[in-house]
């Protein structure tokens, strides 16, 4: 069973993935090289936590309760006695590979490990590993405690056990799971990133105006707003950086990025963050 879960990495997804942990009543272990990160965590955690209960979204009491569960480390040996651990630091290949071979050396054998990694495959992460049948991918969305869909990936060796305390562990949290292969982009970027980037063609192309090709799938196929709008939240550095991803791994030219997206991510349009994308902020 389950009792206290390790997070490694306190960015923008680890410190959602603690919250949601704790919130559901789970002792997690919080971890991270830097601690500016880690009091930047648990404000935030804090913060949200807040926020919900105002909107009524949870009890008062509840937010006190959940700050208490979190311990935040910068040692990855507190992470001992975990019995299931999942990883969300920087998305850096040699990083992960040897985060995944120290966790190992470092974690109760018996535990699962799991990775929020949105490219890198599950099965290199396990192989590195001396449990890659109790390896598997955990692909929470952004903000996790808002988001209700959960990937999770089965890698070449994720055993049936794993996969299933996982599925139970995506019900605790009252979430939803997609469960997908290992393959390039899994479920939603493989199907999100071509849309975007097609949306991009069109545009480049001079088929239609960003305003039109956002109003055209906005309201003709009931989207919440326009693939542009979306590659603008997004960031088009990190929409290009997916559309290379599946285009490395399938070796397929179908997933060629647009020669645009690549122009404003040169040209450093990147969307919200720069002030500038397919929009001006
Ligand atoms: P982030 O940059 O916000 O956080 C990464 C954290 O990792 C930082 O706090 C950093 O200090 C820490 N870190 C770096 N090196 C470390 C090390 N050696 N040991 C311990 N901690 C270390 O990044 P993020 O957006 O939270 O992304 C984390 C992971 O989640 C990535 O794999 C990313 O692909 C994936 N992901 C991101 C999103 C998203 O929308 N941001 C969505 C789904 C999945």
């Amino acid at each position: 069973m389950v009792k206290t879960v390790g997070v490694l990495g306190a960015g923008q997804m680890g410190n959602g993935i603690a919250h949601v942990f704790a919130q559901f009543g789970y002792r997690v272990v919080i971890y991270d090289i830097a601690e500016a990160q880690l009091e930047k965590a648990l404000a935030t955690i804090q913060q949200n936590l807040e926020r919900q209960a105002k909107k009524g979204a949870i009890p008062e009491g509840l937010v006190g309760e959940t700050i208490s569960r979190i311990t935040a480390t910068r040692e990855m040996k507190d992470l001992a006695g975990v019995d299931f651990a999942v990883e969300a630091v920087t998305e850096h290949e040699p990083l992960k590979l040897d985060i995944f071979r120290r966790l190992d050396e470092i974690v109760q054998p018996g535990a699962i490990l799991a990775s929020n990694t949105s490219s890198i495959p599950i099965t290199k992460i396990a192989a590195v590993t001396r449990r890659p049948e109790q390896v598997i991918g955990m692909h929470f969305m952004n903000p996790v405690p808002v988001m209700k869909l959960v990937e999770v990936i089965r890698g070449h060796a994720t055993s049936d056990a794993t996969f299933a305390l996982t599925a139970e562990l995506v019900g605790k949290l009252e979430k939803e799971m997609a469960v997908s292969q290992d393959y390039p982009g899994f479920i939603v970027n493989r199907v999100l990133i071509p849309m975007i980037n097609e949306a991009v063609f069109a545009l480049y192309e001079g088929i239609a105006s960003a305003e039109d090709i956002d109003k055209g799938m906005k309201l003709g196929t009931n989207q919440p707003m326009g693939p542009l709008t979306l590659a603008d939240f997004i960031g088009l550095d990190t929409v290009l950086a997916i559309a290379n991803v599946l285009y490395d791994g399938f070796k397929d030219p179908k997933y060629r990025p647009c020669p645009l997206l690549v122009k404003m991510v040169n040209a450093g349009y990147l969307g919200r963050k720069s002030g500038r994308g397919f929009y001006t902020y």
